[in-house]
């Protein structure tokens, strides 16, 4: 769940987990700590058409997630030009 205030440029105030309500740290609004935020727009063949529904994820509850999939999430490494 962000908080976002709306100046010239949308900057995040405040950014909390949904599942466990800590507030995540920021620095000159952008997170400094890992954070999963998914957005997921509804289509016509779902219960939920036309909504988009959106939640912020601390580390830690997006791993205990995660943990109760059946199948593991697909891990990409990314690597860093120097
Ligand atoms: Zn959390």
């Amino acid at each position: 769940m962000k908080k976002i205030q709306k100046m010239q440029q949308a900057k995040i105030q405040a950014l909390f987990c949904n599942k466990c309500g800590k507030e995540l740290v920021l620095a000159d609004g952008s997170p400094r700590e890992g954070v999963c935020s998914v957005e997921v727009s509804w289509g016509y063949f779902s219960r939920k058409d036309g909504e988009t529904h959106s939640f912020d994820l601390c580390e830690d509850c997006y791993d205990a997630w995660v943990r109760q999939f059946a199948l593991p999430v697909a891990v990409e490494e990314k690597t860093e030009l120097l």
